[in-house]
């Protein structure tokens, strides 16, 4: 059995901490429950990140993380509520979401309908709208940080996880913020190590289209280096049979995301303009 994570008193003193929801690198999520003031009997999920000791460092980057999940109130956006800061442990508390991650959702279902597909990239590039019109991008958007409202299809979608976002300094879209993300979601302007800006989201957006029609990413290789080199070149096709079924409109969209040329990619705004995208009943053609 795995040790219990010490609650430090001030958090523990407003709320009760339930059953785990997920992990990621340097955190542990978990479901929580009010239980003094305004918080009385309300359900949250806390992320608990507990270092051996807070630096200053390390306090800052947790800090801008809150700072930047503070301000965004949108509904594809997990929102954050409270944070706390003690005894070497940082607790962010946010919008509980209780269906899990996407990634764990295409694992389960191999691949999406184009319906399914659309509807759910559709609330991405929603929020990814919304941050970059208030110059913040995320950096790691991927299936392990976007979470469902409900384990039944459709689905409401909810952008989590700010620790690698940034916001960009007013009137400059494209600087040098440094070598960040995950591997096969990281753009080709990132492995170039060149300025880049919001089109790193759009990119990522088009490897999750991509799993989610056939549910195997359009970049893989063991040997990282060699996954690199193929980002760097755009080098990714679509195979028989699996995209045979595929409509063209799907495919459009995600050759018009995997774009290496950034000024050339489509944005948020464009892609939600898309057919494919905005067209809430889509036709027949597009069920598979
Ligand atoms: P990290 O920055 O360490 O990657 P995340 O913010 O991505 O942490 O959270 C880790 C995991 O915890 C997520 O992938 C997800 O499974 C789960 N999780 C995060 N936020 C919530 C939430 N608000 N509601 C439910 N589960 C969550
Ligand atoms: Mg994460």
């Amino acid at each position: 059995m795995s040790k219990p994570i010490p609650i430090s008193d001030k958090f523990a003193n407003k709320f009760e901490v339930l059953e785990g929801l997920g992990k990621g690198a340097f955190s542990i999520v978990k479901k929580c429950r009010g239980k003094q003031g305004e918080v009385t009997g309300k359900e949250f999920a806390v992320k608990i990140i507990k270092t051996k000791e807070l630096t200053a460092k390390i306090l800052a980057k947790l800090e801008k993380e809150s700072r930047i999940c503070k301000t965004l109130k949108h509904p594809n956006i997990v929102s954050l509520h409270y944070s706390y800061q003690e005894d070497n442990t940082f607790y962010m508390v946010l919008d509980l979401v209780t269906g899990g991650e996407l990634f764990d959702d295409i694992v389960k279902r191999e691949y999406y309908s184009e319906s399914q597909a659309s509807n759910c990239l559709r609330q991405v590039l929603q929020a990814l709208q919304f941050c970059h019109e208030r110059n913040i991008i995320h950096r790691d958007i991927k299936p392990e940080n976007l979470l469902l409202t409900s384990k039944h299809q459709p689905s409401n979608i909810k952008l989590a996880d700010f620790g690698l976002a940034v916001e960009l300094e007013k009137s400059i879209d494209f600087a040098w913020y440094g070598f960040a993300g995950t591997p096969g979601y990281l753009s080709p302007e990132i492995l170039q190590k060149v300025p880049y800006g919001r089109p790193v989201d759009l990119w990522a957006c088009g490897v999750i289209l991509y799993i989610l029609l056939v549910g195997y990413p359009p970049f893989w290789h063991d040997d990282q280096q060699k996954l690199y080199a193929s980002i760097r070149n755009g080098e990714y096709d679509f195979p028989s049979p699996d995209w045979d079924t595929v409509t063209d409109e799907a495919k459009t969209l995600v050759t018009r995301l995997l774009t290496r040329d950034p000024m050339k990619r489509l944005t948020a705004g464009e892609s939600l303009k898309q057919s494919w995208i905005f067209t809430p009943e889509l036709p027949s053609k597009f069920h598979r």
